[in-house]
């Protein structure tokens, strides 16, 4: 790819981050990251990437990336997804899983490992700088140029800056002018990762370990309690979402209580309590409430945020990573085609081309709760599949490059011509609140 003399600093290696250096790195742009944590860490549990994301690792090294991902992810080919009734047990709808599409794989695994698998290939094999133990402290811009402040006051000058710097974003705190605190939205989750030495000698549990991968819910009132066993069974993961209506950490290492877990599960299945039983320890996640930020871009456009920063998700989305990552794709092709004189325009092109989309994937978090805490068990007694996990083409046969591609010419030509463009805008009228 020619070099297009961009050059772009990225603060945050999480999926989002490294996504968008990779794209950018893709795409011909001269592109370095700058991330606070020392050294890299198998940090979090379960993560989900849809086909929309798979598609974009396929894109990696000819499909090698994507390989690596697999061995490390759930397979479900066979087990599918069993919805189970709370109390009785009962499965009540098995979904199949359905056959992989090799150029758009779907990947489901621990966040650490998966993360390791990219952080090392934009590294080692791209080459793509990236600083650790770099905290930044600051974002500056003017008309021409974006930089970023280092803890040891160091100025970091570049064409764009990218803030892919999670959901506690300081770069927000620029693009917006104010501290968009979050607000509590009467639900956590629960969740825990570890081996199956536990669950293998117990008879209640041994069959989730035994046979290869396996994926089970079940849907009480107000409450979800997924439980899935992967690589071959050998490691076990659950996450349960329940009414909590506690002060607000948006931490991913905030310890949890068994005991909290147990009162939950009164009266429930005793498979769940058997599984929970097993639990080295849990994290406790508050899920918070988020306005739809007015903009991504700051007033020079030359600052954008991406991923979390700019829009977190729910996670019965199973979104969040995979819309980061096409945030990273978008922001790489917009770039490209407006070139090194048209950054500020590229930004809002790509926030043009990007918004309707993640409000829309954002709001199926909400109605996929709700349509789980809310069941109707008549309904589902005659139509099990009103149940099951929602896939909707439009979220996942997606593909952001060609969108991209195909949406550029017409919503730049909007900031650079706007003489020509009619006068319908792309973003929608007014944020309306969604829970994060
Ligand atoms: C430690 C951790 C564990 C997680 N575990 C899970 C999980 O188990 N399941 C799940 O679904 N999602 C998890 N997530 C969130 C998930 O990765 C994101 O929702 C999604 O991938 C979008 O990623 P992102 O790159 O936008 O943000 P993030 O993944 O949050 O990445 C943001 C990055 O920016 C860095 N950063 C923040 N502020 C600064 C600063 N001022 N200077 C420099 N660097 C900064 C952070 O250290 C972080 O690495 C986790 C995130 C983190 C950070």
């Amino acid at each position: 790819m020619a070099k297009t003399g961009i050059k772009i600093v990225i603060v945050g290696a999480g999926f989002g981050g490294l996504t968008a250096a990779i794209e950018c790195h893709r795409q011909g742009h001269d592109v370095e990251i700058y991330e606070s944590f020392p050294e890299l860490k198998t940090l979090g549990d379960i993560i989900s990437f849809g086909a929309n994301g798979g598609r974009i690792f396929h894109r990696w090294s000819n499909g090698e990336i994507a390989k690596k991902l697999r061995s490390l992810s759930i397979d479900l080919t066979d087990y599918g997804f069993r919805i189970h009734k709370y109390d009785t047990g009962e499965v009540v709808y098995h979904q199949k899983t359905p056959p992989q599409n090799p150029e758009a794989p779907v990947f489901n695994g621990h966040r650490g490992e998966l993360h390791e698998v990219v952080f090392n290939y934009a590294r080692d094999t791209l080459n793509i700088p990236i600083h650790l133990g770099q905290y930044v402290q600051e974002y500056f811009e003017d008309a021409d140029k974006a930089g970023i402040v280092l803890a040891d006051g160091e100025r970091v000058y570049a064409d764009v800056v990218i803030g892919a710097d999670g959901v506690r974003s300081k770069a927000r705190e620029l693009v917006l002018g104010y501290v968009d605190k979050p607000k509590s939205s009467g639900y956590a989750v629960w969740r825990a990762w570890f081996p199956n030495t536990d669950m293998i000698q117990d008879p209640r549990t041994a069959e989730f370990c035994a046979n290869g991968d396996t994926f089970n819910g079940w849907i009480g009132p107000d409450v979800h309690f997924l439980f899935s066993t992967i690589k071959n069974g050998s490691d076990c993961c659950w996450v349960l979402t329940h009414r909590d209506e506690h002060d607000i950490d948006e931490s991913w290492s905030f310890p949890g209580r068994l005991e909290d877990v147990y009162k939950v599960l009164e009266g429930w299945d005793p498979t769940c309590r058997a599984v929970v039983e097993k639990t080295p320890s849990l994290v406790d996640w508050k899920l918070v409430y988020r306005d739809p930020l007015p903009t991504w871009i700051s007033k020079h456009a030359r600052i954008l945020l991406l991923g979390d920063a700019a829009h977190p998700f729910l996670p019965t989305s199973a979104q969040g990573a995979t819309q980061a990552m096409e945030d990273g794709v978008t922001i790489a092709v917009c770039l490209k085609r407006a070139g090194k004189e048209n950054v500020p325009a590229a930004l809002k092109t790509h926030q043009d081309i990007r918004y309707d989309r993640v409000r829309a994937v954002q709001k199926t978090g909400e109605t996929t709760r709700d349509m789980w805490h809310k069941t109707d068990w008549a309904k589902v007694q005659k139509d099990p599949k009103s149940i099951g996990f929602p896939r909707e083409e439009w979220i996942h046969q997606f593909d952001a490059e060609t969108h991209a591609e195909e949406a550029f010419e017409e919503t730049f030509k909007k900031h650079t011509q706007p003489q020509n463009v009619d006068g319908t805008s792309l973003l929608p009228s007014g944020p309306t609140p969604v829970v994060v």
